[in-house]
């Protein structure tokens, strides 16, 4: 995607970029981000980038919030080293363990830091939207435990795919809607809580799970998620008295990436690599690879890159893992990739699912089927760069994929043993 910009422009992105001034006060990241909305929408996102700029890093706010991250979803979380995967790959692999945080995953960084915002700003009740149900399930558990009304709208389809993630929001006390507009998935649960939002900005305050979105979501989930990469960065140094050669992690919407990355950009002898969905096979339709295969467009309110075709309509995806099968990915990634600070790969299901089994065999550690997709890039990379030190995004625990496990690699066990 370096042919969107010249190179002057590049250069100026990344010096941008390196040094903290994105996004700029309309939101954008270079050519990407910014606020793509309709008029009935304008004031709940101005109401909103108010709340962030008036709270964010306000000392209450934080002492408040960090007093959550501790003592309920169990942060710093550990950075452990991969020995028996390090000596099998030939680079060093560090783990940062988000699949050690309360509901199992990075999202709740988010989730929580936004539902505190929202008390703050006075909100009456939470929605949200969620695709595998991972994201609806952290902001359940947030409200529960600040004692907010919450309800959450999923895809029919998903609500199907996805049960019992659907069974967890509801004993966690949230109002489960099923929307049947649209797809029928993720992209028509958001248009359905953004028209919800909308109904009553002052009273609802609209928890988005994921790095996208129109200004100040991309740059608010991704200040909430940084504490994944300033913990990570820090406990690093301490154990191994140096920086890492590469990060790396997965990249769906991109929130937990971009978390891992961002206190990173600036160190230029860091390499960074995030690992998008590769389905099965580079066709349209085959994969959720955004980054690796994705023209520019807007999705959601956002400049951003987009799988489409070539009449501009927005493509159905493929990918192993829900949480990554996505057509849109945060704006600050599509910046990365093209001011060139960041690069980009796929791996496919089955790679994924290879290093998946890899982890649990060697390491004792069932990552999600999302993770695993960065697991499948780090061993590419060690292959290339043997003795290096490579630190990854761990991004959740894969409990939740067993019904996908079952079918898969657990059904390959089962034909190997009769
Ligand atoms: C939701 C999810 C992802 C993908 O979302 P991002 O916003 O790209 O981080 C990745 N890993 C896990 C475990 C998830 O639950």
């Amino acid at each position: 995607m370096t042919e969107l910009l010249n190179a002057a422009q590049r250069a100026s992105l990344l010096d941008d970029m390196i040094h903290g001034r994105c996004p700029d006060a309309q939101g954008r990241f270079g050519p990407f981000g910014g606020r793509y909305v309709p008029e009935t929408l304008v004031h709940a996102h101005e109401r909103l980038t108010a709340g962030v700029q008036r709270w964010l890093s306000d000392p209450e706010y934080q002492a408040e919030l960090n007093e959550q991250l501790t003592n309920w979803v169990g942060r710093p979380t550990a950075l452990t080293f991969a020995p028996r995967l390090s000596e099998r790959w030939g680079a060093e692999l560090w783990l940062k363990r988000e699949d050690l945080a309360h509901t199992g995953a990075h999202k709740i960084n988010n989730a929580m830091g936004q539902a505190l915002l929202a008390r703050r700003l006075g909100a009456r009740r939470i929605v949200a939207e969620t695709g595998a149900g991972q994201h609806g399930v952290a902001t359940a558990a947030a409200c529960a435990r600040l004692g907010l009304p919450c309800t959450v709208y999923m895809g029919a389809v998903d609500m199907e795919r996805q049960a019992p993630n659907v069974g967890r929001m509801r004993l966690l006390g949230a109002n489960v809607v099923g929307v049947t507009s649209g797809d029928r998935t993720l992209r028509a649960a958001i248009d359905e809580a953004m028209r919800d939002w909308v109904g009553d900005p002052d009273g609802t305050f609209y928890i988005l799970g994921s790095a996208v979105g129109a200004h100040p979501y991309p740059y608010l989930v991704r200040e909430l998620q940084a504490v994944i990469g300033r913990e990570a960065r820090a406990q690093f140094q301490q154990r191994c008295g140096a920086l890492p050669d590469l990060v790396i992690a997965c990249v769906g919407g991109g929130s937990n990436a971009i978390g891992l990355f961002h206190p990173f950009v600036g160190d230029r002898t860091v390499q960074i690599l995030g690992i998008e969905a590769g389905g099965t096979g580079p066709g349209l339709g085959q994969n959720a690879a955004t980054l690796v295969g994705g023209r520019p467009g807007v999705l959601h309110g956002c400049q951003t890159l987009l799988l489409q075709d070539e009449h501009g309509q927005i493509q159905e995806t493929h990918s192993v893992s829900a949480g990554l099968d996505y057509p849109g990915v945060g704006p600050e990634h599509a910046a990365l990739l093209a001011c060139g600070r960041v690069r980009y790969e796929s791996a496919s299901d089955d790679e994924a699912l290879a290093a998946l089994k890899e982890c649990c065999e060697f390491e004792g550690i069932l990552p999600a089927i999302e993770t695993a997709h960065a697991l499948a890039g780090a061993k590419r990379w060690a292959q290339a760069n043997p003795g290096k030190r490579m630190l990854l995004g761990l991004s959740g625990r894969g409990d939740k994929d067993m019904p996908t496990l079952s079918q898969t690699l657990i059904k390959q066990l089962d034909a190997v043993k009769s």
